[in-house]
């Protein structure tokens, strides 16, 4: 098994982790109904890409319809 010939100080270990912070990302307001929104991706409030509704809402879906 490798083993690290020095001990890797307190200072050097946390310089080394000052670069992992996670950042928020770049969020963007829907268009349609104005929830903050990931750029480039459908809203996940109202299922709208681009002004069009790409994906319904599940209170529009009727379950019913297929069943006969
Ligand atoms: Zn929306």
């Amino acid at each position: 098994m490798a083993v690290p010939q020095n001990k890797i100080t307190r200072s050097r270990r946390n310089n080394r982790r000052s670069h992992d912070a996670l950042v928020a990302g770049n969020p963007a307001e829907c268009p349609s109904c104005g929830e903050l929104k990931r750029p480039h991706h459908v809203c996940a409030a109202c299922g709208t890409y681009d002004d069009r509704e790409v994906v319904a809402k599940a209170d529009e879906i009727d379950l019913d319809e297929d069943a006969a």
